[in-house]
């Protein structure tokens, strides 16, 4: 099983002619509002890819996010109701040139419980992963309580910060960034720089998403490196969350990282051919489907 400590977001987008002004009051021309949030994103990938995924988090009192979540094959019972909180959520502009302004707010999900996701900690064991992203709290304790029951610690430093990021490494068994984040985190523009100066720090395996370029494993032993496939892209939106969601889930089935690489490098090509987040996600058969042609 995948425990996913993880935010759920509503994403509110307005079309708009232009960004809001100041003091400017203005209409949108369109509205959408679909599920969202790393954490969530990340979920919905494992568990189209067919993990055991249980998602750990926090909503508003009675709302449908987890609801939705459960209907993707999600077990939602570590998803805490919390009466007085809002849901997490991010206000965002899309104007006439696609270019976005957002304003989020996490609300519930930095709201996290300690006696809560501890009790859902509780569950797992060794076999089982515990996956984090860095829009929650608890993630020091989390980490720490989960490798003492034995579980390995998977964590995705997005949004990156540096030092909650460099407190955290010693607890981790993988470290997934992009790019960005791993320029950040290790003041190195330089890829095989950037890479040695994290493995001096710490003996965490690398997992290092590359765009266009594909993505590389670094662990002490081996180095495992994927091509992006060749499609046309359309929207990159939750590329990253579909390949960390499909590789985790392969490396539940399977120790062999190559595999979990190809799975996660068709699952993300899937993904940037199409418009939305969690719409853009694949299943497991169109994955299958699109590594046999
Ligand atoms: P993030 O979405 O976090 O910025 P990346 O940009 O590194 O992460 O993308 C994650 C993965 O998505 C890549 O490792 C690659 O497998 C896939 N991907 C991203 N862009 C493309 C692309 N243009 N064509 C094919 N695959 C892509």
């Amino acid at each position: 099983t995948i425990f996913n400590l993880g935010s759920i977001n509503w994403d509110h987008c307005y079309q708009v002619p232009h960004f809001v002004r100041p003091g400017e009051t203005l209409n949108a021309q369109n509205y959408t509002l679909n599920l969202g949030g790393k954490g969530a994103n990340q979920s919905v990938a494992a568990s189209k890819a067919g993990a055991s995924v249980k998602h750990i988090g926090a909503v508003a009192q009675g709302d449908t996010a987890s609801l939705m979540l459960n209907e993707l094959g999600i077990d939602i019972s570590g998803i805490e109701q919390q009466p007085g909180h809002v849901t997490g959520h991010a206000i965002i502009q899309i104007d006439s040139h696609a270019e976005n302004a957002i304003v989020l707010h996490a609300g519930a999900n930095r709201l996290l419980n300690w006696p809560w996701v501890q009790e859902q900690l509780s569950k797992g064991g060794p076999g089982d992963w515990l996956l984090m992203q860095n829009e929650t709290n608890l993630l020091e304790q989390s980490a720490r309580f989960a490798r003492e029951r034995g579980m390995r610690v998977a964590f995705n430093p997005a949004p990156m910060d540096k030092s909650v990021t460099l407190r955290l490494l010693p607890e981790l068994d993988l470290l997934i960034v992009n790019q960005v984040e791993l320029q950040d985190l290790s003041e190195q523009t330089e890829l095989e720089l950037a890479i040695e100066k994290i493995q001096r720090q710490c003996s965490v395996d690398l997992l290092i998403t590359l765009g266009s370029q594909g993505a590389l494993y670094v662990s002490a032993s081996e180095r495992n490196q994927v091509k992006a496939f060749s499609v046309k892209a359309t929207d990159t939106t939750a590329a990253g969350d579909t390949f960390i969601g499909y590789f985790l889930a392969s490396r539940c089935v399977s120790d062999s990282i190559s595999i979990a690489l190809q799975q996660a490098s068709a699952a993300a090509a899937l993904c940037v051919t199409q418009a939305g987040a969690i719409a853009s996600i694949p299943d497991a058969q169109q994955v299958k489907n699109f590594l046999e042609t």
